[in-house]
């Protein structure tokens, strides 16, 4: 396969040494390592990550507490014009802030326009938060004369450690919430593609929070061990593979902090016979290679029920193979390149294993070239044939490759889903209500679809998530955020 894509206008080659934002400056970085971040459609350096130190992390804590006071003290509707100016700021940097989401992360730019889009969307729903933030009372809901409300308060510093396939939109999740409701925030992006989240620092810097409320601290492992170790941060918000979430939650949890922790995906979409395959066949593609199957909530496993096989195999094969792959800033392009040369080697390695698992390459992306760019390319991928027990159905691959499963019938679709270790996203295809009340019904994940292929919720809705795919239990965005991002306090009173 070789797709060819035109030259395109960059916002800028390279960002330099990237800096922390601590304390409404730009700090130089003490750093003691660095790592280069690469452009992954053409394989070229665009920036120096910081491996931010230990002390770096404090120095942005004691900050963020320095800040807080005050902070907490701003009126909740004073709090949310920041949200305001900087819902406008973001529209007015939307091109930009959508060109660097590509450049970094290599998804196409209409995928990046939908991510900053999800990202402002979360601001407005934070500049609510004199509603969203409001208690209860109940006149005497303790005994005559005696009344008792609930109050939410923040807690102090919460950080947030984001993915590298959203760079934009994970963080958003988390900090417009824990700002809005009067706490301070450490934002850790992604080291793969950290400069999207800098360039929002600046914006939001111009949208006048107060020094030390809104932090950037770029960095790895050693950097997020330090913030779950920090005894004065009072929360972590974490999205990432399962195996990290893991770890986050527990070492978070040791010292005593809240935490929220999404873990990675295996998503099922099921084809019942019912369906209408030629409505179904492009939106299970897009689900499958949708930011080239780097989504948490990608459709992996295809599964067919029934007589539905053949036809579906058949569609599906033949759509996901003109599917345009390049440069995501060419606006024809329909797939862009995965994160980095060692995930394109993964994702190579997934594909040769479902071989020597048994499975069929019914499309194969492996031998794709891009004319004009040295990026990391895998093009569509099917894996026909494929048994619910080999390896590349039941693990997560993170890239544009589909397992296509037979079944034959309803119930073997949800005992599979419900099999496996993650609990991300589900989809049913089908025009029989039953199946779909039965599927909503008695699926183990967190995020449902009927005839949905990306189940994302919006910004008032929480993104759900359940076993190796969520530890916690307050979700990001929505009512949940503001809980996690709050305390509970009860006041009783009686004046005699
Ligand atoms: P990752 O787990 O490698 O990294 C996530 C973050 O954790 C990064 O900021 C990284 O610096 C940090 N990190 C990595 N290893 C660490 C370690 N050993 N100790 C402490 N911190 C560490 O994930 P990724 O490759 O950047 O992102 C892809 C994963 O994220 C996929 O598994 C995907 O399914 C998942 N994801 C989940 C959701 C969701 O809502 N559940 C959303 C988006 C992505």
């Amino acid at each position: 396969m070789v797709r060819a894509t035109t030259l395109l206008p960059e916002v800028k080659p390279h960002y330099g040494d990237l800096t922390n934002y601590v304390g409404g400056a730009w700090r130089p970085p003490e750093a003691t390592g660095w790592l280069e971040d690469t452009n992954p459609a053409t394989g070229r350096a665009i920036a120096r990550v910081p491996l931010s130190t230990k002390d770096e992390v404090d120095v942005a804590v004691q900050e963020a507490l320095r800040a807080w006071d005050a902070w907490r003290e701003t009126p909740p509707l004073d709090r949310a014009r920041h949200f305001f100016t900087l819902r406008d700021l973001m529209e007015r940097h939307f091109e930009d802030l959508s060109r660097v989401v590509v450049q970094d992360m290599g998804k196409t730019i209409d995928e990046a326009r939908g991510e900053v889009r999800r990202a402002i969307e979360n601001v407005e729903v934070a500049a609510g938060i004199p509603s969203l933030m409001m208690g209860y009372n109940l006149e005497d809901g303790a005994g005559a004369g005696i009344d008792e409300e609930v109050l939410y308060q923040p807690l102090g510093v919460f950080a947030g450690i984001s993915p590298f396939n959203f760079p934009v939109m994970v963080q958003f999740w988390f900090w417009p919430y824990a700002v809005a409701t009067g706490n301070c925030w450490i934002t850790k992006p992604s080291e793969q593609d950290p400069i999207p989240m800098q360039l929002v620092m600046d914006l939001v810097r111009q949208a006048g929070f107060p020094p030390g409320v809104v932090n950037l601290v770029h960095g790895a492992k050693e950097t997020v061990n330090a913030i779950l170790d920090h005894p004065r941060i009072a929360g972590v918000s974490f999205v990432g593979s399962s195996e990290v979430a893991k770890l986050v939650y527990a070492k978070a949890a040791a010292s005593g902090k809240r935490v929220q922790a999404g873990g990675g995906a295996k998503n099922v979409l099921v084809v019942m016979p019912d369906a209408k395959l030629d409505k179904v066949v492009s939106n299970v593609v897009s689900s499958c290679y949708g930011c080239a199957g780097e989504r948490c909530l990608a459709g992996s496993v295809v599964v067919g029920v029934g007589e539905v096989h053949a036809d579906l195999r058949r569609k599906f094969s033949n759509a996901a193979e003109a599917l345009k792959v390049g440069y995501g800033l060419d606006e024809t392009v329909q797939m862009g390149p995965v994160i980095s040369d060692a995930h394109r080697e993964r994702v190579v390695d997934f594909i040769g294993r479902g071989e020597k698992e048994g499975a069929r390459v019914a499309l194969d992306g492996r031998p794709i070239r891009v004319s004009g760019y040295d990026g990391y390319f895998v093009g569509p991928t099917i894996l026909d044939d494929v048994r619910p027990d080999m390896r590349v159905a039941r693990e997560e691959i993170f890239g544009p490759v589909a397992s296509v499963v037979s079944v034959d019938a309803f119930d073997d679709a949800v005992d599979l889903i419900n099999a496996s270790p993650y609990g991300n996203a589900a989809t049913i295809y089908t025009t029989n209500g039953k199946h779909a009340r039965d599927f909503r019904y008695r699926v183990r994940a967190g995020n449902i679809g009927i005839n949905v292929g990306v189940a994302a919720p919006m910004a008032y809705f929480p993104f759900g998530g359940m076993k190796d795919s969520f530890f916690g239990d307050l979700h990001p965005q929505s009512r949940d955020a503001v809980r996690f991002f709050t305390e509970s306090k009860v006041v009783i009173t009686r004046w005699v």
